[in-house]
């Protein structure tokens, strides 16, 4: 297997606005198994890292030529992994690409993330395009409903990458239009007439991917509905695209007191200056960011990883808030994991670091039956005279109740 000598790409992208190049080289020909080479000795992949995230986007590969190119692929892969971006399209920022170590590593945790596989079109039973049943409890355009107090507004299908993991594969599979204006304001007359609404979530695809003249004019008829109190975004671009957190974008957002953000670190190599510095910025317009990850099978599924994750992301004032179960859905089998694998994580991590760093162990429950905390069992047992509890340490111990 070619050794992919990759100077740290992450790294060299300017901190202050310059572009930078970085020029991946294999090391000898015969080291190159998959007939990419040209037999020079060199795999013409050369990642340029853009600062404009305009430029970014655009130039982001979306295509099975384009992608081996930089990653090695096999001549007999080549044809399914095109038919599988028929069903599930492929994006990925030349920056996301560039924080993988060894582009020819299929274990990669970061390459898992954003590289097509041929397993996604492997149907499973069980697997459902809208496991959530979203559209189920949708009751105007692009809005879901499904908990009493806060609703969520799906403002485009695009994302600045395509996670080959997503719970909502369904939007940008059949590249189905994006909502109109029109639509989003027949979502929003919708919350201002059900007052139990107090939080919107306007989410995605990824809302950032929006011109940033939109996204205002989103928030701003958000944030002008009385009963809303609490706007939240979820976006990954801190992570997969940490360019679009510039001047302008902070500019709006910053105008907007009681908006939150959640993102999606899965790893902690994701957690480079870059996304730091998009963290920071935020951060300064006054916003509070919170971490939504998801159990990932080969990404962040054990307790080393997780824990790792978790302390850098405090470390950076990211509040590491959910761990997801990863959901049912058609197209992501190879990524799930037993529910037990997730409790087990948990446990490792409990007592080992600070309460937190522990994110809450979530399941999405089926058909929009809501999120379902879950957690390793410290309570033994229960009468009205105590508990039988146990620690982290597995030690057992008798705790006397109050008498009432
Ligand atoms: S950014 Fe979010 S919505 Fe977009 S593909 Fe990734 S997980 Fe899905």
């Amino acid at each position: 297997m070619g050794k992919y000598k990759n100077l740290s790409a992450a790294s060299a992208l300017g901190m202050n606005g310059e572009q930078k190049k970085c020029v991946g080289k294999f090391e000898s020909a015969e080291e190159e198994p998959d007939g990419n080479n040209d037999g020079s000795g060199e795999c013409k992949s050369e990642i340029i890292l853009e600062e404009d995230w305009h430029a970014s986007y655009r130039n982001s590969l979306k295509n099975i030529d384009d992608l081996s190119r930089f990653v090695s692929i096999s001549e007999e892969d080549k044809p399914l992994l095109k038919q599988v971006i028929k069903t599930f399209h492929t994006r990925i920022p030349l920056y996301y690409l560039s924080l993988i170590k060894d582009l020819n590593d299929i274990d990669s945790p970061i390459r898992r993330q954003c590289i097509p596989s041929i397993e996604e079109i492997k149907g499973e039973i069980h697997e459902k395009i809208d496991p959530l049943g979203e559209e189920k409890t949708s009751p105007a355009p692009c809005l879901v409903h499904r908990y009493p107090d806060r609703a969520l507004l799906l403002v485009t299908g695009r994302c600045f990458m395509y996670c080959r993991h997503c719970t909502r594969k369904r939007l940008w599979r059949s590249r189905i239009p994006e909502p109109t204006l029109k639509d989003i304001d027949l979502a929003l007359s919708y919350v201002r007439q059900n007052r139990q609404i107090r939080e919107v979530i306007v989410s995605g695809g990824d809302p950032l991917t929006l011109p940033t003249e939109k996204i205002d004019y989103i928030l701003s008829s958000v944030s002008e509905i009385k009963n809303v109190e609490v706007i939240r975004i979820g976006t990954r671009a801190p992570v997969v695209l940490p360019q679009r957190i510039e001047g302008n974008l902070c500019k709006v957002l910053e105008k907007y007191e009681n908006l939150w953000i959640n993102t999606q670190f899965n790893h902690p190599d994701e957690i480079t200056p870059q996304a730091i510095l998009a963290c920071k910025k935020l951060q300064r317009c006054g916003i509070v960011l919170s971490n939504q990850s998801v159990l990932l099978k080969g990404v962040n599924d054990n307790a080393k990883i997780m824990l790792e994750l978790c302390q850098k992301l405090q470390a950076i004032r990211v509040r590491p808030y959910y761990l997801y179960q990863c959901d049912p859905v058609v197209g992501a089998h190879h990524f799930r994991t037993s529910i037990l694998r997730g409790i087990d994580i948990l446990e490792n991590m409990r007592g080992h670091t600070s309460g937190m760093c522990i994110p809450t162990f979530v399941v999405d429950g089926i058909d929009g039956k809501g999120k379902i905390p879950i957690s390793p069992n410290y309570l033994l047992s229960a009468s009205p005279e105590g508990l039988t509890l146990r620690n982290y340490k597995n030690e057992t111990f008798f705790y006397y109740n109050p008498k009432e």
